[in-house]
Order: structure tokens, then C-alpha cells, then sequence
């Protein structure tokens, strides 16, 4: 964790079309609704108080931001570069989906600063994107993919999913064996949640049965056998990057650095307190309007105890896992005051495992790889009682 740097996130909630798995905070809108919510972003942009550390990570999430006019995005990325200072370096991300990239967006992602792209797939399979209800085919990625490298973008992600209704361990490796062999910096892996109040929850058996367990396994396991043939390393239980190229964005969230999270829902952490901003649109926009983020913003009490359970939590999840020095450096305690015996029985179950990592400052607890196959049990063994 880097005490110099902290990160922004900024969340645009505007999507084409509703896709049928998504429960995230996300609706369709068109030009006006887009300015509007500009307008109150860059509202709670001015109402930030000053920081002299410096920006090193900035991150457009949603929704879909490249569905907005790009000059939208541009007036966030100005307004943020006139309040706080940059590092040279700094990563600012994208997230597009294909489809809805232009090659005149492209090229005003770069000329203010955007650096890195990142692509929502998913799939390669069109008859699974529609299934999905996508709003692009796997030849539409293809374009935007070759739109966005004409543009200058050298720094380019794509997501993509398993365990998918009909989708055999076969499927899954054709997908994982065409989107290995495009030149991308980065791929983020995820196995499909059926989540409530999503058209697959109330639909599910309209659907194409999903794999089971056994079948996901495998796709899980294959994930990291056929990347690391592509030069692809793991990092993260669900993301796998070329040396060099991990998101920062992503490393800075599970370090617990500090971030400000802008726009409809977003949440931070920021100068050791959490809060989340409201997720009524009109809430919102209203509340910015007032001059006063107190109107939308909830700040929520985290104690120690949570904040080292999300550590936990979060570091686990890193392949490098949890270094003993960064922990006491953090909280002031021995890990092993707290977890002295939670770590023992995961050693003991083969789930955890200790190794020394000198060059990055001593010793470390990571998973094992059969404890990243259990890993929601293993990680609720680190619940402070
Ligand atoms: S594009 Fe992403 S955010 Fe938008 S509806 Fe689809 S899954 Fe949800």
C-alpha cells in the first residue's frame, strides 16, 4: 500500500440495453439524461476537498461508459486533472463495450489521458451473447478491439465468463482459446452468479441448464492452464494479466488504498472512512445541485475488526496474498495475535500456506490451490468473532 497515491472511481450508470444476467446499478438513457448526470458528477467533482497526495489510478466503471458522448467523459477527466495531481504514470481506464466504440471516441479517450481500455466480451460465441442479451457479436468486439489499438491504446483488458446455461468445459475453452491469442495486456475471468431480480433468476428455466459443478471446476481450472500458455499470468483468483500490465485500479481496491468513488452508487474509502453515495438517481442529482455531498453521500462506520477482515478478505484473493510486515505496518498488531490459530488449521488443512517473498519484504500468506477452491470457506474462517 502506497500512503503518496490514492485512486478515483467514477461510476456512469448508463447502459444500451439491460443484459439478462446483471444486477448492476444500470439503466438505459439517452443524450439528455447523460449531461444532466455529467453535470452533477463534475458538481460533486468541485465540491472534493483538496489532496496533496497524487492521483496514480482513475477508473471509468458501470453501466457503460463509452456509451455516453466522449465529450462527457473528457469534462470528468479535465475536471479531476484541475482539482488533483496526477502521477506521470497514472493508469485511467475505460470500460467499453464493444459496439459502442467509435473511432472518434477512441482518439478523445486518448488525447485526455485515457490509457487503458476495457472490454466487456464476455463471450465469443454470438448465439451465448445473445442469449445473454449483449447488445454486440463477437465481430463487433473484433472492430472496436481493432478501433481502440488505431486510436493508440497499447493497454487493453477483456472480460470474459464461465459456467454460462448451456455452456460446455469445450464452449468455454474456445472462447478461452480465441481471446488468449488477440495480444490483450489483461483478461479478467468470472464465473456467472445468478443474481435475484435479474431476467436469468425469474427466467432460469427457459434457460439452457447450467453446468454443474463438476464442469465449472474444470473451467476454472482451465482458465489459468491455457493464459499462462499465452504468456498470462494469475494475480488474482478471477484476473490475469501480462508482467507489467495488472490494474492498478483492481490492486489498489483489494490493498484497501485509498479511493473516492464518484457518480450514482459509488462508494469509497477514503482518509480511513467508507461511504457510499445514493443510488436514487434523483437523489442524486439533486443533492449535487444543493452543493453539499452530505446530500448523497452516507458515510458508514468501519471499525478495525471490519477493516482487517477486509483485508483478509481481499488479500487472500491476490495470488502474492497477505505479507506480515504490510499487516502490522497497517493495523499495529502481530497477524498472528488475531489469526495465530485460524492460520495453523489452514496450514494443517493444506488450504494456506506461508512462503518467504524477500523481495517484496518478508513473509506471506496466500492460498494454497486447493484452498482457491474453497476459498469462500477458508476466507469465512477469517470472521473476527
Ligand atoms: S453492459 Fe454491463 S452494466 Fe450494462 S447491462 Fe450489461 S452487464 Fe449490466
Amino acid at each position: 500500500m502506497n500512503p503518496d497515491v490514492f485512486g478515483v472511481y467514477v461510476h456512469i450508470p448508463f447502459c444500451v440495453h439491460k443484459c439478462n444476467y446483471c444486477d448492476f446499478l444500470s439503466f438505459l438513457g439517452a443524450g439528455d439524461a447523460h449531461r444532466e448526470y455529467t453535470k452533477a458528477v463534475l458538481q460533486e467533482i468541485e465540491e472534493l476537498d483538496e489532496d496533496r497526495r497524487q492521483v496514480d489510478s482513475l477508473f471509468f466503471g458501470g453501466g457503460t461508459p463509452s456509451a455516453i458522448d466522449s465529450s462527457l467523459i473528457v469534462s470528468m477527466v479535465e475536471a479531476l486533472k484541475n482539482k488533483f495531481s496526477f502521477s506521470k504514470d497514472a493508469e485511467i481506464t475505460i470500460e467499453c463495450n464493444p459496439g459502442t466504440l467509435t473511432g472518434e471516441k477512441a482518439s478523445d479517450y486518448i488525447r485526455c489521458g485515457i490509457n487503458r481500455i476495457s472490454f466487456g466480451l464476455q463471450s465469443t460465441d454470438n448465439k451465448v451473447l445473445k442469449m445473454l442479451g449483449r447488445i454486440h457479436t463477437y465481430e463487433d468486439f473484433t472492430q472496436s478491439l481493432d478501433i481502440a489499438r488505431r486510436a493508440g491504446f497499447t493497454n487493453i483488458s477483456a472480460d470474459i465468463m464461465s459456467a454460462l446455461p448451456g455452456q460446455s468445459v469445450n464452449d468455454y475453452v474456445n472462447t478461452l482459446n480465441t481471446v488468449a491469442e488477440l495480444g490483450l495486456q489483461h483478461i479478467s475471468a468470472y464465473s456467472l452468479i445468478v443474481e435475484e431480480d435479474t431476467h436469468l433468476y425469474e427466467h432460469l428455466k427457459d434457460y439452457p441448464p447450467l453446468p454443474d459443478e463438476d464442469a465449472e471446476r474444470n473451467m476454472y481450472h482451465v482458465t489459468e492452464d491455457i493464459l499462462a500458455g499465452a504468456g498470462f499470468y494469475r494475480y488474482e483468483i478471477s484476473n490475469y494479466a501480462k508482467p507489467g500490465f495488472e490494474s492498478r485500479h483492481n490492486k489498489s481496491y483489494w490493498e484497501l488504498t485509498d479511493y473516492i468513488g464518484l457518480g450514482l452508487g459509488a462508494s469509497g474509502f477514503y482518509k480511513g472512512k467508507r461511504y457510499s453515495n445514493t443510488s436514487d438517481i434523483k437523489t442524486y442529482i439533486d443533492g449535487t445541485a444543493k452543493g453539499e455531498l452530505s446530500f448523497i453521500r452516507e458515510v458508514e462506520e468501519s471499525s478495525v475488526k471490519d477493516r482487517i477482515e477486509e483485508y483478509m478478505f481481499l488479500g487472500l484473493r491476490k495470488m502474492e496474498g497477505v505479507s506480515y510486515s504490510e499487516f502490522l505496518k497497517i493495523f499495529g498488531q502481530d497477524i498472528h495475535s488475531i489469526y495465530a490459530d485460524v492460520i495453523s488449521k489452514g496450514i494443517k488443512q493444506g488450504l494456506l500456506e506461508e512462503y518467504n517473498n524477500p523481495a517484496e519484504g518478508g513473509v506471506y500468506l496466500k492460498l494454497t490451490s486447493y484452498g482457491i477452491d474453497v476459498s469462500n470457506t477458508v476466507m469465512s474462517d477469517f470472521i473476527i468473532d
